[in-house]
């Protein structure tokens, strides 16, 4: 299929809220095979539809173990533990923040074939999922972490603008 250009910060279609998926048809299909393109170019772990520029609840991630396409995806349970943990995200080049979020996480979705299912993940997979599903409603890493790492990223993000 095809790679697209990955949304970068300060674009407005990562502060939206992506719609859900109502019919799992051919258009739904073509955009997931785009985003794993996508996702697997640049090269990342993770790939929300927004950062595509789609406003679609479907994300995509691969932490080593294979490809996963999820659609409507939900986290419908998370552990009490936390973790914090450096992030990145394609969206925003080389910036890493510091992240705390919780280290297990159960999350409902549909796959490709409109089957339900759950996924319970830890570690990794548990924090691309919350990133991810966190780029659906409009919420990126900046707005994860402290004031004095947000203050940091923007700077580095501002410093790396080219003329
Ligand atoms: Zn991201």
């Amino acid at each position: 299929m095809a790679v697209f250009s990955i949304r970068g910060h300060g674009d407005p279609v990562l502060r939206e809220k992506a719609s859900p998926v109502l019919k799992i048809n051919q258009e739904i299909k073509d955009l997931a095979k785009n985003m794993s393109d996508t996702m697997y170019d640049a090269p990342g772990a993770g790939l929300a539809a927004n950062q595509i520029g789609i406003l679609k609840r479907v994300i995509t991630y691969d932490i080593g173990e294979g490809l996963h396409v999820c659609i409507n995806p939900e986290v419908v349970w998370v552990s009490g533990e936390c973790e914090e943990d450096e992030e990145g995200c394609l969206s925003f080049g080389e910036v890493r923040v510091l992240i705390s979020r919780p280290v297990r996480v159960k999350v409902r979705a549909k796959d490709l074939n409109g089957n339900d299912v759950e996924i319970t993940a830890e570690d990794l997979e548990a924090r691309v999922l919350q990133h991810e599903i966190d780029h659906l409603n409009g919420v990126v890493i900046l707005d994860r972490t402290a004031k004095r790492e947000k203050r940091k990223a923007l700077k580095s993000l501002r410093d790396s603008i080219i003329y």
